[in-house]
């Protein structure tokens, strides 16, 4: 008997933090994900990285208005909606694992030594190369400053990390040298961004993440906290920048692209998702559509690498 292999489903993911109203660019972020997934007949789940729910009083607001502008759009996703601020007991369940295997140390430098601390001119995207002054002095058996919180460190090895990533094409880091040891736990005690989404993405069974360009450099720090906590890597599609029709990035505090400015404007979603849909290569021209309507006519082959611009009047 001729035993077949069932095929892994696709399982996508939308994991956008309501630090404000979601923008153009989410949008088109929610859309390519929903639309990969959709397309192989997968699940596409919803993610809330309301991890600094605590300090940021209007996150709750967002989140409302982050749901109620997917219901407009018309994207259904699967199963129950997760919250990053509910699950900082799963944090740290991981972040211990990785502490017993010693690949944490305490860091106590403030925001002004850390300028200091930095071997290099920090990267564009805000990474500072951390020269490992907490751990060279705990080696060295100086006593840390008291009562001071620190935040925490992840070592990570002089090794290059490479990907192929669906849009962007082969991609590779030295951890040491271009983005050195990087925090998985803030001085607050809220666990990171990089942790959290490792943890959150195994956990769910997340095998394909769609998101924006921006965070290419964040993927193999990804990966090396996914390989140390034995998960499977998920495939990545970094998708091209959205820039407004002249060229310019939407600014999120001019309120280009908000979607409290593109409900006022357009009323119902069909054409603000045909201009999405256009400006990525899926529509000849901007025109009315549904999520829906969108899944067969969508392939990565046809998502350019690079910027793309809204169509005039956006
Ligand atoms: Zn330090």
């Amino acid at each position: 008997m001729r035993i077949e292999k069932k095929s892994d489903t696709v399982v996508g993911r939308f994991a956008p933090t309501p630090s404000a109203r979601l923008h153009l660019g989410n949008v088109l972020s929610a859309l390519l994900s929903y639309l990969s997934a959709r397309a192989a007949g997968g699940k596409w789940l919803l993610r809330v990285e309301d991890l600094d729910a605590a300090r940021c009083p209007f996150m709750g607001e967002n989140t409302k208005w982050l749901l109620d502008d997917l219901a407009w759009f018309g994207f259904s996703f699967d199963g129950e909606v997760l919250y990053q601020s509910e699950r900082a007991d799963v944090y740290e369940t991981y972040f211990n694992v990785l502490r017993e295997e010693g690949l944490i140390y305490p860091c106590y430098c403030s925001r002004a030594e850390l300028h200091d601390a930095a071997r290099a001119p920090h990267r564009g995207d805000g990474v500072f190369l951390y020269d490992r002054r907490c751990l060279l002095r705990a080696r060295e058996g100086i006593a840390p400053p008291s009562g001071k919180k620190p935040a925490y460190r992840v070592l990570v090895p002089d090794a290059i990390v490479s990907f192929t990533d669906g849009v962007q094409g082969a991609y590779a880091e030295n951890l040491e040298r271009d983005c050195s040891d990087f925090v998985v736990r803030r001085a607050d005690g809220v666990f990171a961004y990089q942790l959290a989404v490792v943890v959150d993405d195994a956990l769910s069974g997340v095998n394909e993440v769609v998101r924006g360009n921006d965070l290419l450099s964040s993927t193999p720090r990804q990966i090396f906290l996914q390989k140390r906590l034995g998960f499977a890597t998920p495939r990545y599609f970094h998708i091209p920048l959205l820039l407004d029709a002249a060229g310019r990035r939407l600014s999120k505090r001019e309120g280009d692209g908000c979607m409290e400015s593109v409900r006022a404007k357009y009323k119902t979603p069909g054409l603000v998702l045909g201009a999405l849909a256009a400006a990525v290569g899926l529509l000849p021209s901007p025109e009315s559509c549904t999520p829906e309507d969108l899944i067969a006519l969508f392939s990565w082959e046809k998502i350019p690498r690079g910027d793309v611009l809204l169509p005039q009047g956006f």
